[in-house]
């Protein structure tokens, strides 16, 4: 079969080329699984909570960082009613450093409905799992195909790139139409037999073999099936998507130390760490000079605590990248001066809290650095 021009989408998915053919590539396909398929822990259960918690760990986080928190995670809340009746303040400290702190929030938001809904058992119907916050088309059927082998079809980042391959299809894998053709494709490749197995192979090959920049196609299992393959070019499916466009932030945290306490403020909902605590943070002009950066932090700092502070130094400094921000965070070190008698400093919800405490608190990756420079020092 001829390959389509470039940037063709095709009116309907690419079938393969008979049913023979395609139970062909699923065989290939399981039996690559089988063979080869890491050892995770959330495939040693196929409760649909543990699942969930795998998969939402998993959304933007390599399988290496999640398996400790993971573990955790299921260790302190085994049940969906553990983890409803906690505190969000303890959940978040569990997911501490593995970032995009909503996914935690609406996980331990969702376990609260299906107590309130569901009497505390992971529902089992489609809509149902839909229907709860965080959990999108893919989440639910990555949940109900894994624990109960329902037959949902998944597309996710590695199985886009996969599909993309097989299929031969460069068009746009972000819009509309290229996620429907993407979504067709799985639908005609998810089978009544094991479909949780099959699932997990397709995200397991594109994670382990059809990789993004390197696919090792000599020792894929599936190659005689694949479009890309045939081309001898598969690293050009499926089209590059759009460069993300960087914007440069600058920001400064501080660090205000009183009789081995420090101030801290919790973070108020629609705030970037809801939930999580923070240092004093404030956002600073790129249009400033560096060399008026500290006057502009320190008079921030006074209007938003009352503080009357002294610079110590700025200590510590790093480059980070938050969605699309990239941030050059300064932190400052101050220390009150004499004249100061404003012990709480409560404007804005700031309070003084014991640094041999700190540990205990959620904070961004940022935060828990400076307070380990804190702790260490
Ligand atoms: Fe991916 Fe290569 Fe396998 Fe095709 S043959 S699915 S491009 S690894």
């Amino acid at each position: 079969m001829p390959l389509k021009p470039p940037n063709a989408i095709s009116p309907h998915p690419t079938e393969f080329k008979s049913d023979k053919n395609r139970q062909a590539f699923r065989r290939r396909l399981r039996r690559w699984f089988r063979a080869n398929a890491r050892d995770l822990p959330w495939r040693r259960t196929q409760d649909p909570y543990a699942v969930w918690v795998s998969e939402i760990m998993l959304q933007q986080t390599q399988v290496v960082t999640v398996v400790p928190y993971y573990e955790r995670f299921l260790k302190q809340f085994p049940t969906v009613s553990d983890l409803a009746a906690a505190d969000e303040s303890t959940v978040l400290k569990l997911w501490e450093g593995l970032g995009y702190y909503r996914r935690a929030r609406q996980l331990h938001r969702a376990a609260q409905v299906i107590v309130e809904d569901h009497g505390g058992i992971f529902p089992t119907r489609f809509e149902d799992v839909l229907s709860l916050p965080g959990i999108g088309r893919y989440t639910a059927g990555a949940i109900l195909s894994i624990a109960l082998d329902q037959m949902h079809p998944i597309v996710e980042g590695n199985t886009v790139r996969v599909y993309s391959r097989l299929d031969g299809f460069d068009g746009r894998t972000d819009d509309r139409q290229g996620q429907n053709h993407l979504w067709s494709f799985a639908e005609n490749l998810v089978t009544r037999q094991q479909p949780g197995e099959l699932n997990q192979a397709l995200m397991e090959l594109g994670s382990e073999i059809c990789t993004p920049r390197e696919p090792s196609c000599p020792s894929c299992p599936v190659r005689v099936h694949c479009r890309a393959f045939e081309t001898g070019d598969p690293t050009a499916f499926p089209a590059s998507s759009r460069r993300m466009n960087y914007e440069d932030r600058y920001e400064s945290a501080v660090v205000v130390e009183r009789e081995k306490r420090v101030l801290m403020r919790e973070c108020g909902p629609g705030e970037r760490w809801a939930g999580l605590w923070d240092f004093p943070r404030f956002d600073v002009s790129t249009k400033l000079a560096k060399s008026q950066h500290a006057t502009f932090v320190t008079q921030a700092l006074h209007e938003a605590t009352g503080l009357n502070v002294e610079l110590k130094r700025p200590f510590w400094e790093t480059r980070h990248a938050v969605t699309r921000f990239r941030i050059r965070l300064t932190c400052y070190r101050y220390r009150l001066t004499e004249s100061d008698t404003n012990e709480l400093a409560n404007q804005n919800g700031f309070r003084w809290i014991q640094v041999a405490r700190l540990q205990d608190l959620p904070l961004s990756v940022t935060g828990r650095l400076i307070a380990d420079e804190i702790q260490s020092g």
